[in-house]
């Protein structure tokens, strides 16, 4: 999960890593008071989940609340990258002395967090791997040591700081990272720019910061960042059942069972002619309540024209999954055809179970092509 900057912001200013006051706005006229209760210039940034911001035009410096109401009506609906621009961060206007960079990722290779910091901030770090790859420190941790004074003091002198003072505020703010990234089951933790003021003040001033989806349980917290209206309603109605479900633009329905098979299926879709208008996976259980879910959320899409079941029964018996399909057509209403395949633990039973029944719309096929090939033709 993605925060928007002032979210990873408020959680940077819990772990004791200095930001500037700021306030949300989703109006020009909240803008304007925001700007006034902060008093002086103040910098309007939008709320989007996408970086480049600045380049953008999503991100303008106000000297009085006036402005501030200017700035935020032309930013407002603002269309960065396919992002449309609802809400803004006031925040109280900073004076730049230096631009800095501080990250700490997964180093999946090396299976260790990664810190990297660099003087030449601001920009894109991607840019100044490239062109001054020297400039840039990286630096593991060694997770089971945990964090250790010596990994900050080596980033700060790596990246050549001089200024004593700046170095104690840097090597503090590092620490503090680090213990933000480990306590929030975070997977990045960016700080572009952080910046040193003309008075030498070191903080963050934007903020990128992505959570570890399946640790949100332990955040309640953090997952109540979620913006429900941003997101698509069918994928908020999928979490709410805890079905994991993606919209896709295509037609037919897919419902797996294991990321695995209902990738595949995805693909097999295609091979066929065909272009899935999801992937809905109903994991390693695959209990009769678990497809009634699945088959609600699918029904509630209006591009879906068939449903495509493919269901390997290995932990998951397949007679179960023929049971829950034929108690979501009691449950449910629905109106487009159902392809099954089914095959494993139990597919003599479940083949039998649905022929019994013999539900109109309810195509039973012996192969995942045959199944493809048959819930393409019927979306058609
Ligand atoms: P991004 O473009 O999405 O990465 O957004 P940032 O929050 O990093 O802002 C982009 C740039 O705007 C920064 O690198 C700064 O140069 C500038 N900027 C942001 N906030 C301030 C501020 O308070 N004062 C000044 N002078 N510049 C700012
Ligand atoms: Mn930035």
């Amino acid at each position: 999960m993605d925060l928007y900057e002032h979210q990873g912001k408020e959680l940077f200013r819990r772990f004791g890593i200095p930001v500037s006051d700021g306030r949300l706005a989703t109006t020009a006229e909240e803008a304007r008071r925001a700007a006034d209760e902060l008093g002086g210039p103040v910098v309007v940034k939008a709320q989007v989940l996408t970086g480049g911001r600045g380049k953008a035009g999503g991100i303008k410096l106000a000297a009085d609340s006036l402005e501030a109401e200017q700035k935020a009506r032309d930013i407002l609906g603002l269309d960065i990258r396919g992002h449309v621009v609802q809400k803004l961060w006031i925040e109280q206007a900073s004076e730049i002395a230096e631009e800095y960079y501080l990250s700490i990722t997964f180093d999946r290779g090396a299976k260790k967090p990664l810190f990297m910091f660099t003087t030449q901030g601001g920009v894109e770090i991607e840019e100044v791997a490239a062109t001054s790859p020297e400039s840039l420190v990286r630096l593991h941790v060694d997770a089971l040591e945990g964090f250790q004074p010596w990994v900050a003091r080596r980033l700060v002198y790596g990246g050549g700081v001089k200024d004593p003072d700046e170095q104690k505020q840097i090597a503090a703010i590092v620490e503090h990272l680090y213990r933000c990234f480990v306590e929030c089951d975070a997977m990045l933790c960016e700080i572009n720019p952080l910046i040193v003021t003309p008075d030498g003040e070191v903080k963050a001033l934007d903020s990128k910061f992505t959570v570890d989806d399946s640790a949100l349980f332990r955040h309640p917290d953090i997952a109540e960042f979620r913006d429900a209206s941003a997101a698509d309603p069918l994928e908020a109605f999928a979490r709410e059942k805890g079905v994991i479900y993606v919209k896709l633009d295509g037609s037919v329905g897919i419902v797996g069972n294991g990321a695995g098979l209902s990738m595949s299926t995805v693909d097999v879709v295609v091979v066929a002619g065909g272009r899935p208008a999801n992937f809905l996976d109903l994991g390693g259980g695959g209990s009769a309540e678990g497809v009634v879910d699945a088959l609600e959320v699918i029904a509630r899409d209006p591009q879906v024209k068939s449903i495509l079941f493919n269901v390997f029964g290995g932990i998951t018996r397949c007679d179960e999954v023929a049971r829950g399909i034929l108690e979501a057509l009691r449950r449910i209403e629905i109106s487009v055809p159902i392809v099954v395949r089914l095959d494993g633990t139990n597919a003599n039973e479940a083949r039998q179970i649905l022929a019994d029944a013999a539900p109109p719309n309810l195509h039973v096929e012996p192969t995942m092509l045959d199944a493809a090939r048959r819930a393409v033709e019927l979306a058609a």
